[in-house]
C-alpha cells in the first residue's frame, strides 16, 4: 500500500438540487471535489496525496510537472510543494507566452514562486523528457527533484481517486445519497480522475459505468491512454482486480480546448443562475453539458473544480 499525504478536506459534500435533474433531464448527483481544499482545491489535490508523499519519501526537495498556461494542477503542484517547504518548476504550454495575463491559475503559480518555463506546443510534445532533463540538471546541483506527469495521471496518482469512490461507498452507506449510480461522470484532460473511478467503481460498486466526457484529444487517445494508468495502477495494487466498464465521450470538446460553444455557454450559465452551482469553462461545464446529452439514469457527477480557469 503506497503511502499517502492528507492534503484534501475529505469526505467531500455530496450536492443535489432538483433544478439541475431538471436542465440535466436525469437525476444527478454532484461530489464536490472542488472543495478539496483552498486556492489548492479541485481534482489534482487527490492525486498529489500519493505523488507528493513519494517525493518526500525519495527526499526530494523540489517538484517538477507541466500543462496548459491555466493548468489547474500546475497550480495545485505549486502551491503543495510551498506548503511542504519545496521548490517548483512548471511546464506551461503556450503560443505566446509575452500575452499572457497574469489573472486565474498563472496569478497564483506565479504569487507561490514556482519557477515558469513557458514552452511551445512543439517542445510541450516533448514534456516528458524535457522535465527529466531538468530534474537531471537539478539534481546535478545538489537538488534531487520528482517528476509528476501532466495532470498527476500515473498510476500511483490515481489512486487518489480509488479512495474517492471508498468515500462515496462510504457516503451511500450512510445514506447521503442514493445507492446504485448508473454511470459516475467527469471530465476528462489527461485520464487519471477516470482512471481512478474506473478501479474503485470496479472495486466498490458504486456505479455501473464510467462515462469520461473528452475536452481535448479522442477517445481512441484516452482508451490508450487510461489503460496505461489502470495497468500502471495495478502493478501498485494487485488488489485492484476488478475494472467497471468505461466509455470515454469526445463529443463534446466544444470549438477549442478552454473554449466553449454557445450551447455549453449558455447550459454553464443557466446551471448558475438556477442552481448557484457554479462550473468551469474548460473542464466541469463541458463535462456536466456531456452528462445531459448522454441520456443515463441516475448519475454521479465528480466536479473536478476548475474555478480560477473561470477567472481568468
Ligand atoms: C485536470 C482537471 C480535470 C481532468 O482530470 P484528469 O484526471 O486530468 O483527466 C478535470 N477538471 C478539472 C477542473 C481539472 O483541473
Amino acid at each position: 500500500m503506497p503511502d499517502k499525504l492528507h492534503l484534501a478536506h475529505k469526505p467531500t459534500p455530496l450536492w443535489h438540487h432538483p433544478r439541475l435533474d431538471e436542465i440535466a433531464g436525469t437525476e444527478v448527483w454532484v461530489k464536490r471535489d472542488d472543495m478539496t481544499g483552498g486556492a489548492e482545491a479541485g481534482n489534482k489535490l487527490r492525486k498529489l496525496e500519493y505523488l507528493v508523499a513519494e517525493a518526500l519519501n525519495r527526499g526530494a526537495r523540489a517538484l517538477i510537472t507541466c500543462g496548459a498556461a491555466q493548468s489547474n494542477h500546475a497550480r495545485a503542484t505549486a502551491l503543495t510543494a510551498r506548503r511542504f517547504g519545496l521548490e517548483c518548476v512548471v511546464f506551461l504550454r503556450t503560443r505566446d507566452a509575452a500575452h499572457e495575463p497574469n489573472t486565474g491559475n498563472l496569478r497564483l503559480i506565479r504569487m507561490c514562486g514556482a519557477r515558469i518555463e513557458f514552452v511551445n506546443h512543439a517542445q510541450y510534445a516533448d514534456r516528458d523528457q524535457l522535465m527529466q532533463r531538468e530534474a537531471e540538471r537539478l539534481a546535478a546541483e545538489g537538488n534531487p527533484a520528482y517528476v509528476i506527469p501532466e495532470g498527476g495521471s500515473s498510476g500511483l496518482g490515481c489512486l487518489g481517486y480509488v479512495d474517492a469512490v471508498a468515500e462515496i461507498a462510504e457516503q451511500q452507506r450512510l445514506g447521503l445519497c442514493p445507492d446504485g449510480f448508473d454511470a459516475v461522470v467527469c471530465a476528462c484532460g489527461s485520464g487519471g480522475t477516470a482512471a481512478g473511478l474506473v478501479l474503485g467503481a470496479g472495486r466498490f460498486g458504486v456505479a455501473q459505468t464510467v462515462q469520461a466526457i473528452a475536452v481535448c484529444d479522442d477517445a481512441a487517445y484516452f482508451q490508450t491512454t487510461i489503460e496505461r494508468v489502470l495497468l500502471e495502477a495495478q502493478r501498485l495494487m494487485p488488489e485492484l482486480t476488478a475494472r467497471a466498464p468505461l466509455h470515454v465521450v469526445d463529443r463534446h470538446k466544444g470549438p477549442a480546448y478552454g473554449v466553449m460553444s454557445e450551447q455549453q455557454q449558455a447550459f454553464m450559465t443557466r446551471v448558475a443562475q438556477q442552481t448557484g452551482l457554479v462550473l468551469d469553462p474548460t473542464y466541469s461545464g463541458k463535462a456536466l453539458y456531456g452528462l445531459s446529452q448522454l441520456g443515463v439514469g441516475r448519475a454521479l457527477f465528480i466536479h473536478t473544480g476548475g474555478l480560477p480557469g473561470l477567472l481568468a
